[in-house]
């Protein structure tokens, strides 16, 4: 083989280049880089998180200060329009407990659809809610127990299930706890709650 030949068979060819940026490339995103790209990654799903990392951005929003809505619903006693947004058709199987201070309040499995444009519940969980008359002596109005947030009014004899009874409760005075979740919402809550 002459000299010439030799070198030419040596040098790289252009596909032998395109292979070597390549594999740069592959490197650099196996073992990642300094830069600032990873700032724009989008962020995790719900699913994606951690049940403790999902129970702690729960209990970080009920220690988060009233918004205007919640603060005109639940500390002054009024009522959000009704309609299918909030909880109002969910279904999902957990734990619904006071916007306010956290307290458990109904579980879901005393949710039931009532049509009314509200989240009915057919039963509290035992001592979670305070029954009060309204003034003009027509409604019976309902506070959570613990921090006397409104929760909404109740109403009896309506046939609805077998408890005869329709907590009629505004969304944003409750925040839902995934039954997943409920373990370790109610684990944070009491650790937090001794401090
Ligand atoms: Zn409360």
């Amino acid at each position: 083989m002459k000299f010439a030949e030799l070198l030419a068979n040596q040098l790289p060819t252009a596909g032998m280049v395109v292979a070597a940026a390549l594999m740069g490339v592959m490197l650099v995103l196996l073992l990642g880089c300094d830069c600032e790209c990873g700032k724009d990654a989008p962020v995790p799903e719900e699913g994606d998180k951690s049940v403790e990392a999902r129970a702690a951005a729960l209990w970080a929003k009920i220690q988060s200060p009233l918004s205007a809505e919640e603060t005109r619903v639940i500390r002054q006693q009024g009522t959000e329009r009704s309609g299918p947004g909030g909880y109002t058709n969910a279904d999902s199987k957990g734990l619904y407990v006071c916007r306010a201070c956290g307290s458990s309040l109904y579980r879901s499995e005393s949710k039931f659809h009532s049509g009314c444009g509200w989240p009915a519940f057919d039963d509290e969980i035992n001592g979670a809610v305070r029954y009060l008359p309204d003034p003009d002596g027509a409604r019976t109005e309902i506070r959570c127990a613990a921090c006397d947030g409104h929760l909404g009014h109740v109403f009896t004899g309506e046939a609805f299930t077998e408890t005869n009874m329709r907590h009629c409760v505004n969304s944003i005075s409750m925040l839902f706890i995934p039954a997943a979740i409920v373990d370790e919402y109610t684990k944070l809550r009491a650790a937090q709650s001794d401090q």
